[in-house]
């Protein structure tokens, strides 16, 4: 079992993702409640739990949500493992930087794209315009959604027990 934990607000909406530890601590002092676990049982120094897998808060935070952090990964995600110039799928993929860093281009999620090795040569350190190239659609910083689908990807074990608490995301978490 991997040791993510999903944590939903007062109101059972998203709110992060935690590790098993603190997930633990915060079953423990009365702070969350546990909404799904796993099979086996966790001893802590008071009693023994089942291992949660989803917790719910017993108060309300209110703080900006979640957000995907910008990593290679991610951005490969957002794209779909494709490249946004010639439309290449596949995992041989590199990063590009729409206006080159030399340019004054940042390593933000609008000036981020997922590109193959070709193109990223082909592109080399001009601006798109200088180039015939063409992207895909213009990259944004991706929904929220991302950030516990991605998660829930990598942790195929509480994808399942995930399921039931992030259908609604989508909606909710629209329009970020
Ligand atoms: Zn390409």
């Amino acid at each position: 079992m991997s040791n993510v934990v999903l944590v939903l607000n007062l109101n059972y909406e998203p709110l992060n993702i935690c590790g098993l530890g603190r997930a633990v601590a915060l079953v423990g002092s009365g702070k969350a409640e546990i909404l799904a676990s796993g099979m086996e049982d966790i001893r802590t120094a008071r009693a023994v739990i089942p291992r949660p897998s989803v917790i719910k808060l017993q108060y309300l935070v209110r703080r900006p949500r979640a957000q995907v952090r910008l990593t290679r990964r991610e951005v490969f995600i957002r794209d779909d493992y494709t490249c946004q110039y010639c439309g290449l799928r596949g995992r041989e993929l590199t990063l590009d930087h729409v206006i080159p860093r030399h340019l004054g281009g940042r390593h933000v999620w609008d000036n981020l794209v997922s590109a193959c090795r070709p193109c990223n040569h082909r592109k080399g350190g001009k601006r798109l315009d200088e180039t015939r190239m063409r992207l895909a659609r213009p990259p944004r910083r991706p929904p929220a959604t991302q950030y516990f689908t991605g998660v829930q990807r990598q942790n195929r074990e509480e994808a399942e027990a995930w399921a039931p608490y992030l259908p609604a995301l989508e909606t909710a978490l629209h329009g970020m």
